[in-house]
């Protein structure tokens, strides 16, 4: 055995891998995040959805269709996908990731979505990830960006850079929550600014955040970013509010 071999397993005697959520060992190499109850647990979005904001249809018999809010007013991405509902065990670890600043929580959750398979999204046309930005206040406030977090293990998995200064927040925006549709939108209108356009045109660009609510923050960056001359972007997020 080598020694790094040997390193290894000692640590795995003296800090075994626990499930994110109930705390149990789990195993596996690499280990899982969840044990196989509390991924039991986890809704994953699956039927029928609305081919660009992926809004599920439940029961719905039909297959894909165009939901109302992409029929009357068609958003700036050309896709958003989400890895799993979010509820539950999930919303309880962003939870602590984002406002008790658990990053090992956040990294947990960072491998989680980078083994989602996100079957309908090329990465390897995908020429950057861009995370959404935050306001340099709220930086201060937080220590650190969740989405650039979650956007780099992405970038990691899939072999595409993180481009992270591309997008810019010029406006500090008050929370999104309790907002409606309309007022999420209101709030979030001119947040962003794009820098080094030259980067932007042409390009084949994903937009990663950790929640996908209304929709108004993604596709208030992928108006700036289309403004500026991106070819294509897609929205990828852990978890998507039904
Ligand atoms: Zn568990
Ligand atoms: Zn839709």
């Amino acid at each position: 055995m080598s020694l790094r071999d040997f390193v290894f397993e000692i640590s795995d005697v003296l800090f075994p891998p626990l499930c994110l959520s109930c705390r149990r060992v789990v195993e596996g190499v690499p280990p899982p995040v969840f044990c196989a109850d509390c991924l039991g647990r986890i809704s994953f979005l699956s039927g029928s959805r609305c081919p660009v904001c992926g809004v599920l249809f439940p029961d719905s018999p039909a297959g894909d269709h165009l939901c109302g809010d992409c029929l009357a007013s068609p958003p700036f991405f050309s896709r958003a996908r989400a890895a799993v509902v979010y509820q539950g065990i999930l919303s309880d670890a962003i939870h602590r990731f984002k406002y008790g600043r658990d990053i090992p929580t956040g990294g947990a959750l960072a491998r989680f979505l980078a083994d989602c398979p996100f079957d309908d999204l090329d990465w390897r046309r995908c020429d950057a990830i861009l995370p959404v930005p935050l306001h340099k206040k709220r930086l201060r406030e937080r220590g650190f960006n969740q989405s650039l977090l979650l956007a780099r293990a992405l970038g990691k998995k899939h072999g595409v850079a993180v481009d992270f200064s591309l997008l810019k927040r010029r406006k500090f925006t008050l929370t999104q929550t309790g907002l409606s549709r309309q007022e999420r939108e209101k709030n979030i209108k001119g947040a962003f600014e794009a820098s080094r356009a030259g980067q932007i045109a042409d390009k084949n660009l994903i937009v990663v955040d950790d929640v996908y609510t209304t929709g108004a923050t993604v596709n208030e960056c992928a108006r700036i970013l289309k403004h500026n001359g991106a070819a294509d972007v897609a929205v990828v997020t852990l978890a998507r509010v039904l």
